[in-house]
């Protein structure tokens, strides 16, 4: 049994029930758990690794909630830098029916280093797209190979333009087809168990997007699985709530309790557009939500009321979004994002640092349904957790006065450490797993090669976009 011991570091950040900090302290850990937290004193002597933390603070590895990892392929893509949520859609969709196997599988490698390299141990992702038979289990083997904690949700769409839709009809897939996929990849992938590294989730892209006889029998499936996550995107817009009138005769989350998808086992992504009751509702039914503020400013979306959702008792956490709608995935700076925003709409008090850290910690691990494995460094929860050099430029004077508050306020660059299931996965700021100059430049050619050959690449400047009409 492999033992892990990290010492001397500066501040060690528990997120545990009383918020434990402590200084010049660390932790002990035996295979994928963590075994003893404290000053280094009383830490066992010896390990077969043992990392001198002296420079660093030591907290719970982050967790997303929220991503579209093949959309680093279309950051800042002209054409679609300067819209809202259902223009952006109608130019980048045209776009996404070339995207091979590949190309999912070196973009999720590319938005899976990011999304470590600032802090994530845990992510989930929301891939909606099939076209030309690929598979989500690319994705599974690069978060195996990458070393990452994943959530692998299986989205999905039905309804094509010629059925009303507003995706491409080479995007779509029958629910026939739909439904057993999901029912393969939870047989071949999903683990259940305490501590998996893999669990698949079942994720239609939108409820707008699929029929309401599908959302039914994806809820079905799943319930009759064990540990299997439900997760879409709900009223992230003005325009979705518009949609969902004009179609329906419903707000989002009544449509959403009509075909049964709130519980503890379902996660909305945005949810900017809910009432009083319906936050309640969230609340009483424990549905959690991936609040991904970036996407939502960029988007011009508006901002979520995540001050009234912790108030009546939601589980939120923080989602980056996709790629193309943030155009980053940086999750101390989502984080940053989150408490920034809360304090434009309800004051400079209204919102503290500890409660942006809880959000990336245990707020994700809630709303993942893994409050007893992660979200915090404690005896018995797995050995997850991120290292942030104090000796930087970036949090230089910050890491003097308030090394925890300073994460969120200064900015963190990039980790020092990472420690997923008790494998070290960065150290010195490093990605060991995994040659990132060179998964990088593939991305990069691959992402030219989708818009270079595209036929409407042509018509894909920021002025006078002829998508516009799609
Ligand atoms: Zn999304």
């Amino acid at each position: 049994m492999a033992t892990l011991l990290v010492k001397n570091a500066r501040m060690l950040i528990t997120m545990d029930d009383q918020r434990r900090k402590y200084r010049n302290a660390g932790l002990f850990a035996r295979d994928h758990l963590i075994e003893q937290i404290g000053p280094s004193e009383t830490l066992p002597e010896y390990a077969d690794t043992v990392i001198d933390a002296s420079n660093l603070v030591i907290l719970p590895g982050l967790v997303n909630t929220h991503h579209h990892f093949f959309q680093s392929l279309f950051r800042a893509i002209p054409g679609a830098q300067d819209h809202s949520l259902f223009d952006w859609l109608a130019r980048l969709m045209p776009l996404y029916g070339d995207v091979t196997e590949e190309a999912v599988y070196i973009a999720s490698l590319t938005a899976m280093s990011e999304m470590i390299l600032s802090g994530c141990t845990t992510s989930s992702d929301h891939l909606y797209l099939y076209p030309g038979g690929k598979t989500i289990d690319v994705q599974v083997r690069a978060a195996r190979e990458i070393g990452l904690r994943f959530h692998a949700t299986r989205g999905a769409i039905s309804v094509g333009e010629s059925q009303g839709g507003m995706t491409p009809d080479n995007l779509v897939q029958t629910e026939d087809e739909i439904l057993r996929d999901c029912e393969r990849i939870l047989a071949v992938h999903h683990n259940p168990g305490l501590f998996s590294m893999i669990r698949i989730g079942l994720a239609p892209c939108t409820p707008f997007t699929v029929t309401k006889k599908l959302m039914r029998e994806t809820a079905k499936l799943a319930r009759s699985g064990c540990n299997v996550g439900l997760h879409t995107h709900v009223a992230e817009t003005k325009d979705e709530e518009k949609y969902c009138l004009d179609q329906f005769d419903q707000r989002p989350a009544e449509y959403m309790q009509e075909v049964g998808w709130v519980g503890a086992d379902v996660w909305w992504a945005h949810s900017i557009f809910l009432n009083h009751d319906e936050i309640q509702m969230l609340a009483k039914t424990r549905t959690g939500v991936a609040h991904c503020p970036s996407s939502n400013m960029r988007l011009g979306s508006g901002i979520c009321p995540v001050r009234d959702m912790l108030d009546a008792g939601v589980n939120v956490a923080i989602g980056v979004d996709g790629s193309a709608s943030n155009d980053t995935g940086h999750l101390f700076n989502e984080a940053r994002t989150a408490v920034l925003l809360q304090r434009v709409v309800n004051g400079a008090d209204a919102f503290t640092i500890e409660e942006g850290l809880h959000l990336a910690t245990r707020g994700g691990a809630a709303v993942l349904g893994r409050a007893n494995e992660i979200g915090s460094l404690q005896p018995g929860k797995a050995a997850d957790f991120i290292g942030v050099d104090l000796d930087t430029l970036s949090m230089a004077g910050g890491a003097v006065h308030d090394p925890a508050a300073a994460l969120l306020l200064c900015h963190v660059d990039r980790v020092n450490l990472s420690v997923i299931n008790g494998k070290v996965v960065v150290q010195g700021g490093e990605l060991l797993t995994i040659d990132v100059d060179r998964i990088v430049a593939r991305h990069n050619s691959l992402a030219g090669g989708l818009v270079a050959r595209h036929p409407l690449a042509g018509q894909l400047t920021n002025k006078g976009c002829k998508l516009s009409s799609l």
